[in-house]
Order: structure tokens, then sequence, then C-alpha cells
């Protein structure tokens, strides 16, 4: 087995996927186990998203739709853009993918050569480092500190800058931390990526799913940023949609030049029924999205006061998406064996802190895209084992 892709065997397998199937499997075996393990909304997708695809499926929308996107979509897209997050960029500088995660794979393919360097905000989602690393580009683990709730300044960009960067994932709302850039942190990154000529790629994805009064900046909207921002988000968060596989990128042009090389050579493009559902989603009414977030609020409010409880766990009040990022401060566990502990003694699964970068050890992630009920019977069991762990 020594020969098979280096590249491959030297990365991890997705722990959020992994732990989510895990999850399912036990469940499936008659396990009673609550998942807070996967962020996937248990919300159905909108009506009326489903009905455009089946309408579209009826009317024979079967076959290779455009590599690139349905003209429509890319359209839907652009215009998304510049209305609620002030970037302008034309139809033909969006790709539609099957999925986020592939937007952000082009994105790196497109932008890397072998040694390059790619910094990456921990903690941070599990598949940006293997992102980086499976094109051939070295990871630079830039951990934020944890007693200052993951904050980002120019000073810890700069400390990891070399002459070999070449751009900067990042991703706010945050998965897993649930922190939104502010202000002042938007400031610093489009300063540092000015100063350095770095790219950004702004994982947007959770945009939407803002709590108290947090405001979400798109970094390609900021001064001398559209030449360098790639924009990438989807339907998978916002509508509920993440089993239609949809997402996309918005880049400058030759980026998208590039990407849709590896785009026909792979996938060659997002389903066409998908895409379909896309158009209806971002040309229709938008009051799910709100009615959703209304609901992630109330959950969100439900567990932040539950935990202040329990004692035996932090919990820093999330600014954003959909995803709480707790520690046990008086817990000599790390936080793999806090999971373990959850799932053999509370049968909680969750994602341990590690999973996101060595900023994240000593923290879980609970993800609240998750029943209410759910949550209830999970806070139970938590009061019963965590003050033990
Ligand atoms: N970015 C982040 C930060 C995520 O958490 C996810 C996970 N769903 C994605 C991108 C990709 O999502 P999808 O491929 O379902 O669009
Ligand atoms: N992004 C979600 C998560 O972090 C879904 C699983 C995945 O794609 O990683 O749980």
């Amino acid at each position: 087995m020594n020969n098979l892709s280096h590249l491959l065997r030297g990365i991890p397998p997705s722990a959020t996927v992994a732990i989510s199937d895990k999850a399912r499997a036990l469940k499936a075996q008659g396990r009673d186990v609550i998942a807070l393990a996967g962020g996937d909304p248990d919300f159905k997708t909108p009506q009326h998203i489903i009905d455009a695809a089946i309408k579209a499926m009826n009317a024979g929308d079967t076959n290779y739709p455009p590599a690139q996107g349905k003209p429509k979509l890319l359209e839907a897209v652009a215009a998304k853009l510049e209305r609620e997050n002030g970037v302008k960029v034309s139809p033909s500088q969006v790709i539609v993918t099957p999925g986020g995660k592939w937007a952000l794979y082009l994105a790196i393919a497109a932008l890397v050569n072998p040694g390059d360097e790619v910094m990456i905000l921990e903690p941070a989602w599990v598949s940006y480092d293997p992102i980086v690393s499976l094109n051939g580009a070295v990871p630079v683990h830039v951990s934020l500190p944890n007693d200052q709730n993951f904050l980002v300044t120019e000073e810890i960009l700069r400390q990891h800058l070399s002459p070999k960067t070449k751009a900067i994932m990042v991703n706010s709302p945050s998965n897993p931390t649930g922190r939104v850039l502010t202000r002042g942190e938007v400031d610093a990154i489009v300063k540092v990526a000015n100063a350095a000529d770095l790219y950004v790629i702004s994982d947007e994805i959770y945009e939407y799913l803002l709590f108290d009064g947090a405001v979400h900046y798109s970094l390609a909207a900021e001064p001398g940023m559209a030449e360098r921002t790639i924009t990438i988000n989807g339907f998978s968060k916002a509508y509920a949609m993440t089993g239609w596989r949809l997402g996309w990128l918005a880049a400058p042009q030759p980026i998208v030049k590039l990407a849709m090389k590896l785009q026909t050579h792979s996938v060659t493009s997002a389903a066409s029924f998908s895409m379909a559902a896309g158009i209806a989603a971002l040309n229709g009414p938008q009051d799910c999205i709100q009615e959703m977030v209304a609901s992630y609020a109330a959950r969100r409010r439900f567990m932040l006061d539950a935990l202040a409880e329990i004692p035996g766990i932090a919990c820093a009040p999330i600014e954003g998406a959909f995803y709480l990022f707790p520690s046990f401060p008086h817990s000599t566990l790390n936080s793999v064996q806090v999971a373990d502990a959850l799932l053999e003694k509370a049968d909680i699964a969750c994602t341990p802190g590690i999973e996101f970068g060595a900023a994240g050890e000593g923290h879980v992630r609970f993800s609240i895209a998750t029943a209410m009920s759910d949550l209830e019977r999970a806070v139970e069991r938590l009061a019963r084992v965590v003050p033990g762990l």
C-alpha cells in the first residue's frame, strides 16, 4: 500500500463527515444518539425551491447543463453579490459548483504552485488544510488566540508572512468558532493582503447567520480587494440544501478561466435540476432564510443559557454560524477524549476541537442546526455528564 498516493495518505479523512456518518450508523443500530456533529440544517428545503427542481426534471432538464452554470443562475449570483454584498462582478466571473467545498477546491487549485504558502486562520473548518495540501501548496497554520476569542490582528498575520505566502483563507461567520469578523479585523486582513499582494479566499457560506447585531462584511467589496478575492458561497446553509450539492465562486476572470479547466476535467458541472432549484432560491422570496435564522437564534439563546448553568463547561456567545465551541476548563481530558466521553456516557456526537487545528484543542464543536427537542435532551445529558469529565 506504500505506493498509493502520498498526498492522500498524508491527509486525514474529513472528521465532520466521518463523525456524522458514525452518528447516523449508531442511530440506525437503534442507539439513541443525539447528533451535534455535522453542520446540516434540520429544516426541509423550502417548497418553492423543491418545486422548481421537480418542474425542471419533468420538463426534460436532465442533460448536461452548461459547465460553468446555467446563464440565469450566473446572472442571479452576480445580481445577489451586487445587491447584498456590494460586490460587482459580471456573470462570466461566476462558476456554479457541486457544493461550496468544490468551489474552495477550484479556488486553491487555480491559485497555487508547488511550495506556495496559504495562511489558514485557526480554528478553521476541517477541509481547508487538506484542500491546500492536495494542491501541492503548504498550509500555514495561524493559531488565533484562544484567550482573546480568536481575534485576528494585523500583527498575527504579519508574523506568518513569508516571501512564499500566496493567499489567506478567511471564513466569517466562522465554522467552528461562531466568530464574525469585526470591522477592525476586516481592516487588518485588507491591509495585509494589499500590502503583501496576497489573494484572499473569502468563504461566506454562513453570511446570513448573524446574531446580536453582528454585521457581515464581504471582503471583495473592500478597497483594493476585488482583484485579489475569490468569494465562496453556496446554497447548503442559507436555504437548507446540503443534499443538493450546489455552491459557487466569484473571482477575477483569469482565475475563472483556470478553474474552469479543472471543473470540466473533473465534475463537468453541478447537477442541472439543482441549478434550477438554485435559480428559484436566489430569485424567489427570501423570508425562508429569516425564518430559519430566527429559529437558530432561539436555539443559540437556549443553549447559551442552559450551558451557563452547567459546571465545567464554558461557552462564548457565538456571533454567527450555527456552531457552539465550548471548552471544559476543569477537565484534564483533551478534546478527542471529551468527545469520546460524551458519546460513550451521554450518547452525544460532537466534533473534537483539535480537528480544527491546534488552536481548537480544549474545545468541542456542537452544531445547533439540530431540532430544539434534541438540544433540550442534549442539555439534560450534558448536565449529568460534564461535571464529572
Ligand atoms: N465552508 C464551510 C466553512 C463549511 O462549513 C462548509 C460545510 N458545509 C462548506 C464550506 C461547504 O459546504 P457545501 O459543500 O455543502 O456547500
Ligand atoms: N460543513 C459541515 C460541517 O462542518 C458539513 C460537513 C462537512 O462538509 O464538513 O459539519
